[in-house]
Parts: C-alpha cells; structure tokens; sequence
C-alpha cells in the first residue's frame, strides 16, 4: 500500500527536503507552508499558485492531516477545550483561553504522562506513547481552523504554552520541530516569548533546548525544598532542585531578556505555608525569575485540596515583599475540566498506573472494606 506522508510532520527545512525529493523547487514548499499554517486550508485542489501538475500530483503522496476531533466543550468563561483523536484508542485534550489581551492555545506533548507527579489529573492515567510532530502542531492547527484564525494582525491565538498533557522535554525532537512550526513566519509566525515550554525538570534537556530552540521557559516547581519536591514530583529523585535551577540559570544566560517561569500549585496544608514562601524567596535570589501561583485545581481521587484564598495571597505577599515577581493563575475553564492539571483525555494506558489509581480510589471510598481484608 502506498502510505501518503503527512506534511505537518516537517518543519521549513524538512518541507523543503521533501519537495525536493518530488523534484520540485524549494519555494514549492514555502507556498504550501502559506496554504497550510496562513490560509489553514488542507486541500491541494485549492492551492491554486502551485500549478496544475503539482496540484494534481500532491495528493498520491502526501496528505494534510490534522488529528480528529471527538468533542469540542464551551466554558462559561470563554475557555474552549477540544479533545482530539490521534489513533484508534488514544485522544489528548487542547484548551484555548480568551483573555483581553491574548489568547493562549494549551497544547499537549504526549499521550498521558509517564512522571507521575501526585497532584496531577494527567499523571494518574498513565502513559501510551509520544505524539509525533503533526499531532501537536495539529492541534495548533486545529484550534485555528475552529477559532477563525485568520489574520496576523487580529490572530486569536496569540501565545502556545505546551502546557497540556504529557512532559514535553521527553518528546523533545518533535516538541522543537512542532514548536519551530510554530514560530515560522512562514508557520504559524509566533514571538520567541509568546511560545513557551513547560518542564517538570528534564535538566539534560533544558541544556539541549538552550542550544537549539528560542522559546520560553517555564518550569515546574512546587516546592522549595527537595524533600517536599520528591513527595510531588517523583522526578526531583533523579534532578534535585540545585540542579535544575543551575539548568535554569544557564538557560536564562543564554537568553539575556528572558525570565524563567517558575509554576507553583498551592495546595493546603501541604506546600503553602509562609516558611515555605520564604525558602522560595531564597530559591528565587539567583536567578532571573518569576513565579506564577496556580491554585490547586481538583480532579476526582485526589487526596488533595486547593489552598484557601487567605493562604494564597499570605503567599504571594511574602514573595511580592521579597522584590519577587509573582502572579496568581487565575483558574480557567473548571466547569469543563479544563484547567491546569486536570486535562485526562483518553489513554490506552500501558503502564497499569490507571488500574493502581483506580484501585486506591476504591479503597480510599471504602475503609471499612479495606479494614475487613486486612
Ligand atoms: N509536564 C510539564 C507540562 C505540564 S504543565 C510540566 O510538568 O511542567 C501543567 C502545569 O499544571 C504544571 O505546572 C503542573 O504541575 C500543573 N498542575 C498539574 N496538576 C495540577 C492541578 N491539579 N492543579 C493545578 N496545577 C496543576
């Protein structure tokens, strides 16, 4: 069978290589960049600057194939979430949030998560595998094509924060390839700063983002000490917090103008205490950053709660009195599970964590169930 290639697998040089290999002029490539990511058309037959032959020879070889959508759901705050189909068992959720000023596209880099982290809806699902390039500049895409993104001037996507489901930096080749997409002029045209790349702390990783992508960094913290972090973040087991801010710092050295987003979930009576605020503050004196508060979002199983309003902004008061610069998420799209950490989508989930969280749900509903075993 003949197996037609999808073009939002390749970035400006890849799209370029391929016409090439039609023998075709590298331009050829440039236009259909335009059709693609300017005019989000998918259809060659309307591609009408190619040229009749071009035209005609295009769709035995190659496709334009966005994921499929299975839902689209409407917030009462304007958020949007769409969960997107990429293969027979397998969906991932991208949200949109409308803000005054922007628009924020949150994109996912995998399908679940494999880190686990305790206090997240993704990480309880377990992991299937990566998505490939034209899966996650495909939601992009996606999102555009539904939004009516038509202009530069009036784009409503005006920021991507790979933000969504899964850890980007372990999918980093495709990551940086949908990412550079992005940023294309010929693409999807987006500044360096309005695209950013969340990491739970892959610290080999950032180093390797340094060198080859300029986008912006956020990173997920949650805790100022490693204790707590291992308690969180399993993953600070393998990259304690000094080494991950070394990462950072090096990072930011090679972006002068760039800050360092430091993301922290408050939860209560867990990592929201004023002791805890004043080791952030320390954390925070070597680096160029900034720390972006999310009020814990809750997802059903979770052993955890938001932090109250009065402990948040205790927090953020002590941070803000330190000269750091520090904002509250405002939480988006809850009534639709859309908010940060509560995106599920759906997992063929090959590493049985779905079936252990299920299990210690159960058993969490029913004590006096587990009481009797025992
Ligand atoms: N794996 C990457 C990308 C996910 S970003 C990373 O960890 O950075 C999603 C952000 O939301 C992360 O900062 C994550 O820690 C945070 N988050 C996860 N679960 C959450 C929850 N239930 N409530 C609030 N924030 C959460």
């Amino acid at each position: 069978m003949n197996v037609r290639t999808n073009l939002l697998d390749f970035d400006r040089d890849g799209l370029r290589a391929f016409f090439a290999g039609l023998g075709e002029k590298p331009y050829r490539a440039d236009q259909v960049m335009k059709w693609i990511y300017h005019r989000l058309e998918s259809d060659f037959g309307a591609m009408t600057d190619l040229g009749k032959s071009l035209r005609e020879k295009l769709p035995e070889v190659a496709v334009i194939a966005p994921p499929r959508p299975l839902l689209d759901k409407a917030s009462s705050d304007g958020t949007r979430k769409w969960l997107l189909g990429m293969d027979a068992g397998n969906a991932v959720e991208t949200v949109y949030i409308p803000e005054p000023t922007r628009g924020t596209l949150c994109v996912s880099s995998q399908i679940g998560c494999g880190l686990n982290c305790r206090f997240c809806s993704t990480g309880t699902q377990g992991f299937n595998r990566n998505l490939a390039t034209s899966e996650i500049i495909g939601q992009v895409w996606h999102a555009a094509k539904q939004l009516g993104n038509v202009t530069h001037r009036q784009r409503r996507i005006t920021n991507v924060v790979m933000m969504g489901m899964g850890e980007p930096l372990l999918n980093f080749d495709n990551v940086v390839r949908a990412m550079s997409l992005m940023r294309d002029d010929l693409g999807f045209g987006l500044a360096s700063k309005r695209v950013t790349l969340s990491t739970a702390g892959v610290v080999p990783m950032i180093d390797k983002l340094g060198e080859v992508a300029d986008v912006s960094l956020a990173v997920s913290l949650h805790a100022p000490n490693d204790e707590l972090r291992t308690q969180l973040v399993p993953l600070n087991k393998r990259w304690g917090i000094d080494e991950l801010l070394d990462a950072c710092a090096r990072y930011a050295a090679h972006k002068p103008r760039s800050t360092i987003t430091f993301e922290y979930t408050l939860m209560k009576g867990v990592n929201d205490t004023p002791v805890l605020a004043k080791q952030l503050v320390k954390r925070m004196r070597r680096l160029p950053g900034k720390v972006n508060l999310i009020p814990f979002n809750p997802f059903p199983g979770t052993q955890y709660e938001r932090s109250d309003e009065t402990a948040i902004r205790a927090f953020q008061t002590i941070l803000l009195d330190a000269g750091v610069q520090t904002m509250v998420r405002r939480t988006r799209g809850e009534d639709i599970d859309a908010a940060c950490g509560q995106l599920k989508g759906k997992v063929a989930d090959r590493t049985r964590r779905h079936a252990e969280f299920q299990r210690r749900v159960e058993a969490a509903a029913q004590p006096e169930v587990q009481a009797h075993a025992a």
